[in-house]
């Protein structure tokens, strides 16, 4: 290990706080350059305020990109390790039954505190509002300069300056401009982790209703890109929830082909089975009006809003009325009623950053770039969105500490 190596993480967010951290704990001096008034200002709003910080089960599978770059990336810290890394930090965690691991309290700013305490007792240099410009090799190492025309000398630098998902909390995309010149080249950035907007008149009437147990399923052309189950919820423009954001992770597979939202409410029957309660109900109802033929199967608006979507009017009409087509298209509306996208709530609404940096250009055992010697790139920067589930802390944690160590010792 080399003593006084000097080491400056651009970014004062998740990754790059787990970045100083590990590369203090070897032995670097450290300075963390944040743009904000304050470090981890996006980590006090993960998780709604609780901050789902881990998923056990994170793999490859939980991300956008090449699969094999991803599984070496992440050999280097397993969720257990991140874990580890926070019990000695004195942060006690909770884990729940499907993986999802939150701090044992629930509170963001808790594992905020926690790291920042931690950065204090390492001695890190933090230096807040201050955007990094320009980032220029010198003499073996590198000449950093801010917006404000501070200069720092240094021997490595981690750029963890994020992607330009939710601008608000200071991530406003210079970081590919900075890692553009050093030639890297950024794959096509998209929002991710983002609600739906979708056309159809039905989502003013529907706005605020939430449905759970829903299947959400994006199609390009025919084609299902992916499919995700839970709570859904519509909105003025379109639907959001976790299933919908989960989503917006494969709105980058879709290239210019049209991307059609499909629901389907029983995702645990089959089209026939729904026909044939359907028609059981036309007879048991059928001194009732459509007002009540869906009663007690989806929520109200939601049935008057697949009724009329299928022509089904007045709602005063008796259910004995319904025809057998008017079943066969009710069905077939209740197991996958679709909706044009098009488009997504944008970089504000969105919680990641699809697109990236190219895990090609890095070396996946450090993190370190392979254009430029000495420069290491972690967490949003690199092209890998995870889903929702704490897989994108996992990666910014992961991705932070192997940096931090490598850049120390390498
Ligand atoms: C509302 C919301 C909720 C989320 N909830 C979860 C969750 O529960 N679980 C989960 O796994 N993920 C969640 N995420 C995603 C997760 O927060 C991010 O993936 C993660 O923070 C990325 O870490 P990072 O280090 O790459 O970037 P960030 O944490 O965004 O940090 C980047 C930092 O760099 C600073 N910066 C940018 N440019 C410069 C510059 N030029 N000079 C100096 N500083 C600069 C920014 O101000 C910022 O502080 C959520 C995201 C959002 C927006």
């Amino acid at each position: 290990m080399e003593g006084n190596r000097k080491v400056l993480v651009i970014g004062g967010g998740v990754s790059g706080m787990a970045a100083a951290l590990a590369a203090s704990k070897a032995g670097a001096h450290v300075t963390m350059l944040e743009r904000m008034d304050r470090v981890g200002k996006k980590l006090l709003a993960t998780g709604n305020g609780r901050c789902n910080l881990e998923n056990r089960n994170a793999d490859a599978g939980h991300y956008t990109g090449s699969s094999s770059k991803l599984n070496a990336v992440l050999q280097n810290v397993s969720p257990q390790q991140v874990l580890t890394w926070f019990e000695e930090l004195g942060l006690l965690c909770d884990t729940q039954p499907d993986g999802r691991v939150y701090p044992y309290c629930y509170q963001a700013s808790m594992v905020l505190d926690v790291l920042r305490l931690a950065l204090e007792r390492q001695n890190v240099s933090v230096e807040c509002g201050c955007e990094v410009q320009t980032v220029v090799p010198q003499n073996g190492g590198f000449s950093v300069t801010s917006q404000d025309g501070r200069n720092w000398q240094t021997d490595r630098v981690i750029l963890a300056a994020g992607g330009k998902a939710s601008p608000s909390h200071g991530t406003n995309g210079s970081a590919f401009s900075l890692a553009r010149s050093f030639g890297h080249t950024v794959t096509p950035l998209y929002p991710c982790l983002v609600p739906l907007r979708c056309k159809s008149e039905v989502f003013p009437g529907l706005k605020g209703l939430r449905t759970d147990n829903c299947r959400a399923g994006l199609y390009a052309d025919e084609k299902l890109l992916k499919e995700d189950t839970g709570e859904v919820l519509f909105t003025e423009y379109g639907v959001s929830g976790i299933p919908v954001l989960q989503l917006s992770t494969a709105l980058g597979l879709a290239g210019q082909r049209p991307i059609t939202l499909q629901l389907d409410f029983f995702p645990h029957m089959e089209e026939t089975a729904v026909r044939n309660l359907l028609v059981q109900r036309r007879k048991s109802l059928a001194d009732q009006t459509l007002e009540n033929f869906l009663l007690g199967l989806i929520a109200k608006k939601l049935a008057y809003a697949v009724l009329k979507s299928r022509g089904c009017a007045p709602l005063s009409r008796k259910a004995d009325t319904l025809s057998d087509a008017e079943l066969n298209s009710i069905a077939a509306a209740l197991k996958g009623w679709r909706f044009p996208v098009v488009g997504t709530q944008g970089w504000d609404a969105a919680q990641v950053t699809g697109g990236g940096v190219s895990l090609q250009e890095i070396d996946p055992r450090t993190c370190e770039s392979l254009r430029q010697r000495g420069l290491y790139l972690t967490g949003e920067v690199l092209d890998a969105a995870g889903e929702c589930g704490g897989f994108n802390l996992h990666w910014a944690w992961c991705t932070g500490l192997t940096a931090g160590r490598s850049s120390a010792i390498k």
